[in-house]
């Protein structure tokens, strides 16, 4: 059979799935990951039909990455080949939700904003702040594991999934966990799933455990000269009695979309409205002991100063962008190591930093002369890495120019796990179907 009888074949293999309204072919160029376009982008309605498409697919021996809103897809490695892209745009309904036990079921093309929108009267919300968490899918944040500041309070959101469906590589489909929050027997699979980044099955359907929203929100923002006096700062409330929701490091150019020329540190408490009054007294007291100059920001402000944070890389022109993950002790260090390691080569970066975690942000634009200089910056960041991997630190690129991924590997070197990992693949994904070449060590 030729390519183009294979191909036609393969098309009408997939109208008779998802209808020829619902497939895209030519792939617009806006579905192109890093720089390969897929032959075909599906937009399946029902987990029934994920697992038609990944059905064709295996016997078929096609390459198909999911996506969700598409925000994430530059992360990971390049991909070796995408004949389908499987958009779980039109999969965004709310199955169950049951206010009364704090749990829902969302499929995963459900946009993180409508179903909050949805909890908002109930009083209740799924507290995820990722980097642009108003386009973000439930589905995309559960297999990227995606996370902002609210993470120091509410955790991962995999600490928030009880349970989850999935389609499998050869379109078999699994329930893993459940709909309650007590149902722990068993291999916990919702974990081997969640953060796998569509590597190892489509995630169509999410349980969640949910959270009271708070009722009132306060930000103080500490500002000063000195990263160091900062971290004081920072010390100094995690060692209280006072239980912050986000704590973040913000250098002075994360800081001027919010009208701020100084470093600063972010501290945001959501609670009862008499226990934010207490805690804002409690840290203005800290503050003002290190002599830091402070700004107050209730209800609307802060959440607004949030918001433009998680939109960091749209304000700031950026097109790399780093994660450390170090232990929180080494924060600050993490900080200075990357200014001096990254500054050569990144114009105007910007860094954010969880003390609480030992997560730091950082992103940029490449500021190089020409392609030339492209191993230099992959050297960089090589080295940044071997610097913190004796240091139990990490170094993942989140997001580069598909032609610096050929440079660096972006997830670097995962160290004694890697053969679990690849094992794991091979029972998941034999024939290495689910967005291959992405995931970690060439996966
Ligand atoms: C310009 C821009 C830049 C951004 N940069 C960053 C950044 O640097 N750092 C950051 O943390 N966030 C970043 N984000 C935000 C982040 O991408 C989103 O917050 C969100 O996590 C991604 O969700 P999504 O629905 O778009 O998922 P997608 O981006 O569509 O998918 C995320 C990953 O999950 C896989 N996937 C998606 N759906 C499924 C599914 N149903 N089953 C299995 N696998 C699936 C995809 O193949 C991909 O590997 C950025 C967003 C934008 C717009």
């Amino acid at each position: 059979m030729t390519t183009l009888q294979k191909a036609n074949e393969v098309e009408r293999a997939l109208i008779s799935i998802v209808g020829e309204a619902n497939i895209l072919c030519p792939a617009p160029e806006a579905y192109a990951i890093d720089d390969r376009r897929p032959s075909f982008v599906v937009l399946p309605e029902t987990s029934e039909e994920v697992a038609a498409v990944l059905r064709l697919a295996h016997a078929q021996d096609l390459a198909v990455v999911p996506m969700g809103s598409g925000r994430r897809l530059s992360f990971g490695n390049l991909p070796e080949r995408v004949d389908i892209l499987l958009s779980t745009r039109r999969m965004n309904r709310i199955l169950e939700y049951e206010p009364a036990d704090l749990t829902a079921s969302l499929e995963a093309g459900c946009p993180l904003e409508t179903f909050n929108r949805v909890a908002l009267p109930y009083r209740q919300w799924l507290p995820f702040d990722p980097p642009d968490a108003d386009r973000a899918t439930v589905g995309g944040i559960a297999a990227a594991d995606d996370f902002g500041p609210l993470r120091h309070g509410y955790g991962r959101p995999r600490d928030a999934i009880i349970g989850l469906e999935v389609a499998q590589a050869d379109g078999t489909r699994i329930r893993a966990g459940g709909r309650v929050v007590k149902n722990v027997t068993g291999y916990d699979l919702n974990k081997l799933f969640v953060g796998s980044f569509g590597t190892l099955g489509i995630i169509t359907r999410v349980n969640f455990k949910l959270r009271p929203l708070p009722e009132a929100e306060a930000t103080l923002l500490f500002l000063d000269a000195a990263w160091e006096t900062l971290a004081s700062g920072a010390r100094e409330i995690l060692q209280s009695e006072l239980l912050p929701a986000a704590l973040l490091l913000a250098n002075e150019a994360a800081m001027s979309p919010l009208g701020h020329g100084q470093k600063a540190l972010l501290v945001r408490f959501l609670e009862t409205a008499p226990a934010v009054a207490y805690q804002v007294e409690r840290a203005k007291a800290l503050a003002h002991s290190l002599s830091l100059e402070l700004i107050e920001l209730e209800n609307e402000a802060s959440r607004a100063t949030w918001e433009k944070l998680s939109r960091l890389h749209r304000l700031i022109p950026t097109d790399l962008r780093l994660r450390l993950s170090v232990l929180p002790a080494h924060t600050v260090e993490a900080l200075h190591t990357s200014e001096r390691a990254l500054s050569e080569w990144l114009d105007l970066p910007y860094l954010l930093a969880q003390p609480g975690t030992g997560i730091v942000h950082i992103g940029g634009k490449l500021g190089i002369e020409s392609e030339a200089d492209l191993p230099q910056v992959g050297h960089s960041i090589t080295d940044l890495r071997t610097t913190w991997a004796t240091r139990r630190g990490q170094v993942i690129v989140e997001h580069a120019p598909p032609k610096l991924k050929r440079h660096v590997d972006v997830w670097g070197d995962v160290g004694s796990s890697l053969p679990l990992m690849q094992a794991l693949k091979r029972a998941f994904d034999p024939k290495r179907i689910l967005s291959p070449g992405r995931f970690v060590a060439g996966l």
